[in-house]
C-alpha cells in the first residue's frame, strides 16, 4: 500500500495525565467515531458509528509501518486510545504484538469503556496489555444508561461482572477511569463503594476540562469527590502532573484530543 493511503494511526506522544508522555495508537481509525457508548461528555461529539461487533480495522503491517517511520522519540508508554472504543478492533491482539516487537522498551496501555469486556476473547484480548483502564462512570443501571448511552444490550451488571473476572486472572496494572458530572456528583460515595469491590490498582477520578456539551465539576468539588475515595489509591484530573511533549503530527493528534496543549483530561474510552 502507498504510505498516502494509509489512515493515520499513530498520533502524539500526547502529555497524559495518568500515563505521562503517552504514543497514541488508534487501532479502529475511522474517520468519525465509533463506539459502544455514547456518552455525554464525550470531547468528539455524538457516535456517528454506533458499534458493538468486534471487526478487522487496520492491519498489523501498516501499524508497523507508521511505528517505524516515527523514529527516536521520547515516550513513557504506548496507550491504544483514538477516535473509537480500542476493544471493537478484533486483531487487537496482533497489534499489541506489533507495538512489543517495535517499542519493546515501553509498557502497553489501553483506555477501554469496558462495554465488551464481559466477552472472553476480549478479557482475553486485555490480558496482552501491562496497563488497562477501564471506565466506569454510574453505579446503577439507569444512571449508565444515562451518562453512557450504550449502544445495544449490554448492562452495567455484565461490565462490571466482567471487569470482576478480568481483575482474577490479570497481573498487570488495572484502573478505574471514573467520569465524574453534574449527573453523578451526588453519586461519589456509591462508587468509591463499587471500586473497593472491584480491587483496581489505583482510580482515575476525572472531569471534563476539554470543549462538551457539560460542564465540568470544580477543583474543589472533585477534592471532595477524592475524599470519598479514602484508602483507594487515587489520581485527580486538577492534581495529576503532566508532562511536556511536542506531538508527531499535530494534525493527528488533534483529530484525537481536540484543543491539544491546553489543560486537559484524557476522557477518549
Ligand atoms: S467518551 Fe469514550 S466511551 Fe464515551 S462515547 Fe466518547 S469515545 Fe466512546
Amino acid at each position: 500500500m502507498h504510505e498516502a493511503q494509509i489512515p493515520s494511526i499513530v498520533y502524539g506522544p500526547v502529555p497524559s495525565w495518568r500515563l505521562a508522555r503517552s504514543l497514541g495508537v488508534d487501532a479502529v481509525s475511522t474517520k468519525g467515531k465509533t463506539c459502544s457508548f455514547d456518552c455525554i461528555y464525550c470531547q468528539l461529539g455524538r457516535t456517528v458509528h454506533p458499534l458493538t461487533e468486534r471487526r478487522r480495522f487496520v492491519t498489523p503491517d501498516a501499524l508497523l509501518q507508521q511505528l517505524a517511520a516515527i523514529g527516536d522519540v521520547a515516550i513513557d508508554t504506548v496507550t491504544f486510545s483514538g477516535v473509537a472504543e480500542p476493544t471493537l478492533a478484533i486483531n487487537l491482539r496482533e497489534l499489541v504484538a506489533v507495538v512489543r516487537e517495535a517499542m519493546s522498551n515501553h509498557p502497553v496501555a489501553v483506555l477501554t469503556n469496558a462495554s465488551l469486556i464481559w466477552r472472553e476473547d476480549v478479557r482475553a484480548d486485555l490480558r496482552h496489555f501491562d496497563i488497562v483502564v477501564a471506565k466506569v462512570d454510574a453505579p446503577t443501571e439507569e444512571l449508565f444508561r444515562r451518562v453512557n448511552r450504550p449502544v445495544g444490550e449490554v448492562s452495567l451488571a455484565q461490565i462490571l461482572a466482567g471487569i470482576g473476572e478480568f481483575r482474577e486472572g490479570f497481573d498487570g496494572k488495572l484502573a478505574l477511569q471514573m467520569m465524574f458530572t453534574e449527573a453523578n456528583r451526588d453519586q461519589a460515595g456509591q462508587m468509591a463503594a463499587l471500586a473497593r469491590t472491584l480491587h483496581p490498582d489505583h482510580v482515575q477520578l476525572n472531569t471534563p476540562l476539554r470543549p462538551c456539551p457539560v460542564q465540568p465539576l470544580s477543583e474543589g468539588e472533585m477534592a471532595g469527590i477524592e475524599a470519598e475515595f479514602l484508602g483507594l489509591p487515587t489520581i485527580n484530573v486538577y492534581t495529576a502532573q503532566r508532562p511536556q511533549v511536542t506531538p508527531l503530527d499535530t494534525k493527528a493528534t488533534r483529530r484525537r484530543r481536540p484543543r491539544e496543549g491546553q489543560p486537559a483530561a484524557d476522557s477518549l474510552s
